[in-house]
C-alpha cells in the first residue's frame, strides 16, 4: 500500500525510537492511551504490549482495517476519524480518567492537534507527540529566545513541555523532508494560578504577538486600545510599553493583562471610551 503523502504518511521504522516514545509515557498500567495516527502500527504495537487500553484515532480507512484484523478489540480499539473531530472530553469520561497521548503527528495539521489538544486540556494527562523539529523548537522555546512566539506561550499556559529527543529523515519511511522531534506535554493549566480568565487571556496573547515586529504597546494600540490607557497599563504592571511580547515570560503578560482588566472594571459606568475593545 503506497504511502499518501498528503495524510503526512511517514511511518516511522526506528525501534529504538518507537521504545522511547512509549517509555516517555511512564507506567500507563491499566489506563487509556489514545494514540494519533497509528498509521501501520510501529507505536500502537509497542502500546498495546503494556497493559492498558490503546484508542487508535487513524483517518484512513484501509490502514484502520489493517490495524483491525492486527490488533484485538479488546487491547487496540481503532476508530476510523479525522482526530480534529475526536471528542477527547467524552473518551475521557468513558474511561473515567484522564487520558494519556501519543503520536507521531501528520505533519500537516500539526497546529490544530496542538490546540485541539488544548482545548481538551481537561481531559487529558499527559501527551507524548512527535513534531516537525522547529515546531518542537516553538513549543518548548524560552522567552526571549528566537523562536519564543504565540505558539510557545499557548501551550505552554496549558501545561510544562519538554524536548525528549531529534530523529533524522532517514528514521522514517518514505523519509520526511526535515528533522523531527518528540517532545513532552503535562496538562497542567496555568490559568487560575496567574490570576487570568481562559477564554480571553488567549485572545490577548492573540492581540500582543499579532505583529512581531510591533511593540506590544502597538499591537494594543492597533487593537483598539486608547494609548493613554495603554501607557496607565503598563505603569501599573511594572513593564516597558517598548517591549516587544517576544522578550515577556508569561507570569508578566498575565500581570499586564491583570492591569488592563483591572483598568476596565474601574472606568466601568463612567462614560470615557472603553479601555479595550471586545478583543480583549
Ligand atoms: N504512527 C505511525 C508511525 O509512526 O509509523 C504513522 C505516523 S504518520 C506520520 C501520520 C498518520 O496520521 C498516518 O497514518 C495518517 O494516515 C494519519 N492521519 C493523517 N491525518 C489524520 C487525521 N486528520 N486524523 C487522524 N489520523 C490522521
Amino acid at each position: 500500500m503506497p504511502a499518501k503523502s498528503k495524510l503526512g504518511q511517514n511511518f516511522l521504522d526506528d525501534e529504538a525510537a518507537i521504545q522511547r516514545i512509549t517509555a516517555a509515557l511512564g507506567d500507563c498500567s491499566g489506563l487509556t492511551v489514545v494514540e494519533i495516527g497509528p498509521g501501520k502500527g510501529a507505536i500502537t504495537r509497542a502500546l498495546a504490549s503494556r497493559d492498558g487500553h490503546v484508542l487508535a484515532i487513524e483517518v484512513d480507512p484501509e490502514l484502520a482495517a489493517r490495524l483491525r484484523a492486527e490488533f484485538p478489540p479488546e487491547r487496540v480499539t481503532v476508530v476510523v476519524q479525522d482526530v480534529l473531530d475526536f471528542d477527547f472530553a467524552a473518551a475521557s469520561a468513558t474511561a473515567g480518567e484522564r487520558l494519556q497521548v501519543a503520536g507521531n503527528l501528520p505533519y500537516y495539521i500539526t497546529s490544530p492537534i496542538l490546540l485541539k489538544l488544548a482545548a481538551s486540556h481537561a481531559a487529558l494527562d499527559r501527551a507524548v507527540l512527535m513534531v516537525q523539529r522547529e515546531v518542537a523548537d516553538r513549543v518548548t522555546a524560552a522567552p526571549g529566545s528566537r523562536d519564543y512566539g504565540l505558539l510557545s506561550v499557548t501551550v505552554q499556559m496549558y501545561g510544562q513541555v519538554e524536548k525528549l529527543f531529534t530523529l533524522p529523515p532517514s528514521a522514517f519511511s518514505p523519509p520526511p523532508e526535515v528533522h523531527s522531534t518528540v517532545f513532552r506535554w503535562r496538562f497542567a493549566p496555568r490559568f487560575a494560578e496567574l490570576g487570568v480568565d481562559e477564554t480571553s487571556f488567549p485572545a490577548f496573547l492573540r492581540t500582543v504577538f499579532a505583529q512581531k515586529r510591533k511593540t506590544l504597546a502597538n499591537n494594543l494600540r492597533a487593537a483598539g486600545m486608547k494609548p493613554a490607557a495603554v501607557v496607565a497599563a503598563f505603569a501599573d504592571a511594572g513593564i516597558d510599553p517598548m517591549t516587544r511580547a517576544e522578550a515577556l515570560p508569561v507570569e508578566a503578560l498575565a500581570a499586564l493583562w491583570r492591569s488592563i482588566k483591572k483598568k476596565e472594571a474601574s472606568s466601568a459606568g463612567e462614560a470615557a471610551t472603553p479601555v479595550t475593545n471586545s478583543l480583549l
